[in-house]
């Protein structure tokens, strides 16, 4: 959604310098597995050490993301002392996990894109009230992560808190972690990088470079940079050096609509009919698309129209879908995510029922996603849907929590200590 304009917003913001090559390291690291040598081949033969070595990094791996079964499964054949030693350890790990008890909601955060250069953002143009409402900059959203991490929540997927069973009834799984552990949805809405914030200090697309996905950033001297600037390949660049904040690698849930394209790319054939690369753009918004699917990502429709669905007639809703189904789904592929533009719920607290709900059910979305920031979590299982409320985190949230007017966010971080001095003073 575009930001209303509003009049009066107050003044110049400091000028940040930021550390733009510690927010790039993560990209540039190697990569977890090792690969065997040439070199290496004769002596493997001989010394299952080094033969084994690729196999007990998987293991470990997956073991620190909590999928014990597949770590023993993978160790299982192996001989090597490194190798026996850690099926040890991933037995213990495995006999002392618990299952995340369903009674129990599940907490999830979400962000929109993040304000990499505040000098920018908080310009005092039109677009600059909105950014402090209603985004968080990148210095506040690492300060979140490290937070989240420090306390102990995992990254989980909606899919790993509930699924459908045989006869299609939406039932509880076991999220199986460590005491101390706890499970957390994230997601980003939107994700199109909007026209209107051209030049205002935030990522224009994400982009591959080197089969990895990163944010595409143009600088405040016009330089354009690959790196991480942006809530995916942030999380990516943080995961990659904390493995267990990950659960069975899983990262987020990236919540798209259709009307300005997605990633960055201007895709809609009913928007963007005159852009001469449509086709173009649309293929690659799709490679982007099933490399952050690899990186542990997951799609949710956030209505092509970004349209508010509690006011939204039948038709309007019944529309709306089809446009994303025509002009997202096949860029995302299938995906039964839903994330209600604006937290506008079809529904109150009563469980689904209505023409509403038969057109989103039609379109094969089961897990839905309004917005409730007054307690720490609220999900609701019923019928062949689960029901999660999720959290804004954004400037409102921020000043609320660091003026101690709301104590929600203490849960997961201390908003005194994330706020950006960058932000403009109210
Ligand atoms: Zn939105």
């Amino acid at each position: 959604m575009r930001f209303r304009a509003v009049r009066g917003a107050r003044g110049t913001a400091l000028a940040v310098v930021l550390a733009v090559c510690a927010v790039v390291t993560g990209c540039t690291a190697q990569p977890s597995m090792p690969k065997p040598s040439a070199t290496t081949a004769s002596t493997a033969a001989v010394d299952p050490s080094v033969r084994e070595g690729p196999t007990v990094a998987r293991a470990r791996l997956a073991s620190d993301q909590y999928d014990y079964d597949r770590a023993l499964a993978l160790l299982q054949p192996l001989v090597s002392p490194a190798a026996l030693r850690l099926a040890a350890e991933v037995r213990e790990a495995k006999r002392t996990a618990r299952a995340w008890p369903h009674d129990s909601a599940v907490s999830h955060l979400f962000f929109h894109s993040l304000i990499v250069d505040p000098a920018r953002a908080f310009d005092g143009d039109a677009d600059a009230a909105g950014y402090d409402d209603y985004m968080v900059t990148l210095a506040e959203f690492q300060k979140v992560l490290r937070s989240l991490y420090a306390r102990g929540f995992v990254l989980v997927s909606p899919h790993d808190l509930a699924s459908l069973d045989g006869s299609h009834r939406m039932r509880y799984r076991p999220i199986v972690l460590p005491r101390g552990r706890t499970p957390i949805v994230l997601s980003q809405d939107d994700v199109d990088y909007y026209r209107h914030q051209e030049g205002d200090g935030l990522a224009s697309d994400l982009a591959l470079r080197g089969g990895r996905v990163v944010s595409t950033y143009r600088d405040r001297n016009g330089t354009t940079r690959f790196g991480a600037y942006d809530v995916a390949p942030v999380v990516d660049a943080f995961v990659q050096q904390h493995p267990d904040f990950s659960y069975r690698g899983h990262k987020g849930v990236l919540a798209l609509t259709g009307y300005e394209g997605v990633l960055g790319y201007r895709t809609s054939a009913i928007r963007d009919a005159r852009n001469p690369h449509l086709a173009a753009d649309r293929a690659q918004a799709k490679r982007v698309a099933d490399a952050l699917k690899q990186e542990g990502w997951e799609f949710a429709s956030h209505s092509w129209g970004h349209i508010d669905d509690t006011t939204a007639s039948v038709g309007r809703l019944q529309r709306d879908s089809a446009r994303w189904n025509a002009e997202v789904r096949p860029i995302t592929g299938p995906t039964d995510l839903y994330v209600y533009p604006f937290g506008a719920d079809i529904s109150g607290v009563a469980p689904y029922s209505g023409a509403k709900y038969a057109v989103l059910e039609r379109y094969g979305f089961r897990y839905f996603f309004g917005i409730d920031g007054s307690q720490p979590a609220w999900q609701q299982l019923h019928g062949s849907s689960l029901r999660q409320a999720r959290i804004d985190i954004d400037g409102i949230r921020l000043r609320g929590g660091a003026s101690g007017r709301e104590t929600v966010l203490r849960r997961f971080f201390d908003p005194r200590a994330v706020l950006d001095r960058a932000r403009p003073r109210r």
